[in-house]
């Protein structure tokens, strides 16, 4: 049986005798390098850590599994969260692994199709918020400090501890830090942990150097990038959509103590990321993770990457949000009479054998 993250980093986690040592299987996700994208950007190594191959289908497991175990050992029974939906569809999954009523809130209209099903298969209590994110995180904040409810938002310290696993499993497979870490930057929880990942090995001796972290918010939602909050904030990348970070001020330190930038990307940028991932590189990702691939083409523009060794943080599947896939079609499906016939019209290159079998420019 494969090992969960609490087990494999057990030793430089939180783990006491009286932690539950639950595990659905979550971390040790694949580092898959780059066949296309690599050779756009001009670096030497290019690698996507697919985080999507977690057990809800986005990294929010890793720190879902240390935070749901820390509230079983402190005997809580109850957890709750608000979310765009990641964060509920993983702490609906581990509260029904553990039997623990769980409550999420969710602001309406805001969640992806696929979030949704999962919030709803895993059957939690739901509560849709006719508000913001910010504002059912808000609440969820003062109820949670009122109530025996254990908070599961990356509030929770426990949240971050379990994320940091995913930067000791990069330099675990690489045998030392990559030159770039790019990620997506929502609430800001992710990048803060990665960097405490890679700066507690470098304490350890087990990586020799350190990455600069490179985070991409979305242009229409970008507060670290302009200085502030914003109320109404804008993209197509719902899992990032986020006004008023929680973890702000951890982003600024690890921008600034790694030396890397907190910049953001258009939509457009987003959703050609995102294009280039699944046609290119057979990854189907979220949109929200392809905000670091755009990043690393943005990036690429304005800096040389030659000689560097970059990883692309793929933070969630692309079936989070079906509906962004079927949209981004730009081509007509053909239809067919079930005859042969008729496909052999139809592809008419193959039959005549005029079919390039080169790789496409
Ligand atoms: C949560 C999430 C993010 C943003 O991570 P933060 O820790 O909020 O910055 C990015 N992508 C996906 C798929 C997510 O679920």
């Amino acid at each position: 049986m494969r090992q969960g993250v609490l087990e494999r980093y057990r030793e430089l986690l939180e783990i006491t005798p009286n932690t539950p040592m639950i595990s659905m299987g979550e971390g040790s996700t694949p580092l898959v390098r780059s066949r296309f994208i690599e050779n756009e950007v001009g670096c030497a190594e290019l690698y996507f850590k697919l985080e999507g191959c977690n057990p809800s289908g986005s990294f929010k497991d890793r720190g879902m599994v240390m935070a749901v175990a820390k509230a079983i050992e402190d005997g809580s029974a109850a957890i709750m969260c608000a979310s765009t939906g990641n964060t509920s569809a993983s702490a609906a999954a581990y509260g029904a692994y553990c039997g623990l009523t769980t409550i999420v809130l969710v602001p309406s209209g805001d969640v992806a199709a696929g979030k949704m099903a999962q919030a709803l298969a895993y059957h939690p209590r739901i509560l849709v918020v006719n508000g913001t994110f910010d504002q059912a995180l808000e609440m969820v904040r003062t109820f949670t400090q009122r109530y025996p409810v254990t908070l599961v938002n990356s509030l929770n310290p426990h949240r971050l501890e379990g994320q940091k696993t995913a930067a000791f499993e990069i330099v675990d497979d690489l045998g030392d830090a990559p030159d770039f870490l790019f990620i997506p930057v929502g609430n800001a929880g992710n990048i803060t942990a990665y960097w405490r990942g890679f700066s507690q090995y470098a304490d350890l001796g087990r990586a020799e150097t350190l990455p600069r972290m490179m985070g991409y918010q979305a242009e229409g939602a970008a507060p670290i990038v302009r200085g502030e909050p914003i109320a109404e904030p804008s993209t197509v990348a719902s899992a990032i959509r986020i006004g008023n970070p929680a973890s702000w001020q951890q982003a600024l330190t690890a921008r600034d103590q790694s030396g890397g930038v907190i910049d953001s990307v258009t939509d457009d940028e987003i959703l050609s990321a995102y294009r280039m991932l699944s046609r290119r590189e057979g990854i189907f990702a979220e949109p929200a993770s392809a905000a670091s691939v755009a990043g690393v083409i943005k990036f690429s523009g304005q800096l040389d990457l030659a000689g560097k060794r970059v990883v692309c943080v793929i933070t969630g599947s692309g079936l989070k949000d079906p509906d962004l896939a079927t949209q981004n079609i730009d081509m007509s499906l053909q239809e067919l009479p079930p005859e042969l016939w008729a496909m052999e019209k139809v592809l008419e290159e193959v039959v005549q054998g005029t079919l390039s079998l080169g790789p496409k420019a």
